[in-house]
């Protein structure tokens, strides 16, 4: 798996197929957050900031995004279908 145009806004890191974030203090599930748009496959709770695994810095989820023009698709697509795949 891909993340094209997917890189922290803060120091520009781009997180590849194997990077993972924890759902906590949730559920702690443990995915890659990019596949599902910030959505936790374990609770669904939609994480809206994410964290650089490399600097740290928490920064908007959409912010990570760098497609121009899919700002208000993005909500109005999201749909909880999180047939997960790897
Ligand atoms: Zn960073
Ligand atoms: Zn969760």
């Amino acid at each position: 798996m891909r993340t094209p145009g997917i890189r922290c806004p803060a120091c520009r890191w781009k997180p590849g197929a194997g990077a993972r974030w924890t759902c906590v203090p949730r559920c702690g599930t443990v995915w890659n957050t990019f596949a599902t748009g910030g959505v936790c496959p374990g609770c669904g709770v939609r994480w809206h900031r994410t964290q650089c695994l490399a600097c740290g810095a928490v920064s908007p989820h959409r912010d990570w995004y760098r497609d121009p023009g899919g700002e208000d698709a993005r909500d109005a697509t999201r749909e909880r279908d999180l047939a997960l795949h790897d």
